[in-house]
């Protein structure tokens, strides 16, 4: 597979706000094989995310392309696995571009932690440009996460539990959660910017689960068309 990559210099993306770049990299390919969400109505499937994810099969863009932006927001679909293992070369890439770019602040969302400590890209050696956010769906994952000093981010689906001390409820959630529609949502990630702004040390972030839209569709990796409606 080549790198697959869709990059957009200066996004218009309504969560994450004006002039934020983005990128894309295919579902399936790039993801942990165990993922729960990969058969089961990943949200990066739908929309116009499915679109750009689709799009970026036959994508090879550098992230040159996202040279000027302020901020760039990696993944909004996709990770950066290989074959179920980490893709180290992509993973040296993104480090030494944002080495080389002190400018463009980047942040993302990863699977298994452990397999960028494992391979050497520990907290230590990531730029402080590129917030890494460990994606955990377990106890021991978000222990893992925060004894090797990175930032970790998980789904709640109980509006009403408490969040432990070091954690924050995603603010674009809670309005969502409490009936927004997201046009009227005023909070984005450029003016929010709890996910990475405060490297490492800052506090854990938590997303509420949210439902498909009936009006959302899936869109068929592989072929590119319209599946179907997401119940
Ligand atoms: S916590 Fe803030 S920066 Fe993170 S996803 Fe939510 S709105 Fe964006």
């Amino acid at each position: 597979m080549a790198r697959a990559l869709k990059v957009t210099g200066r996004g218009r993306n309504r969560k994450l706000g004006d002039g934020v770049a983005t990128t894309y990299r295919p579902v399936g390919d790039t993801c942990p094989q165990d993922c729960k969400m990969l058969e089961k109505g990943c949200y990066a499937k739908r929309g116009f995310v499915g679109i750009h994810q689709i799009a970026s099969n036959d994508t090879n863009h550098s992230l040159d392309n996202a040279k000027d932006a302020r901020f760039i927001r990696h993944h909004v679909s996709g990770d950066v696995f290989i074959n179920d293992r980490l893709d180290v070369e992509y993973v040296q890439m993104l480090v030494d571009w944002h080495a080389a770019n002190p400018f463009t602040t980047g942040w993302m969302y990863t699977h298994r932690i452990q397999a960028w400590v494992d391979a050497g890209f520990t907290s230590a050696v990531i730029p402080s440009n590129l917030e890494v956010i460990a994606s955990v769906d377990t106890e021991n994952e978000r222990l893992y996460a925060l004894e090797h000093g990175f930032k970790y981010a998980r789904i709640e689906v109980d509006a009403d539990k408490p969040l432990a001390s070091n954690e924050v409820l995603c603010p674009f959630d809670k309005k969502k959660d409490k009936g927004s529609y997201t046009d009227d949502i005023k909070v984005t990630c450029r003016n929010c910017q709890l996910c990475f702004a405060d490297k490492h040390t800052g506090r854990d972030i938590v997303f509420m689960f949210q439902k498909a839209s009936k009006k959302q569709v899936v869109v068929d990796l592989t072929i590119g068309k319209v599946k179907g409606k997401v119940a």
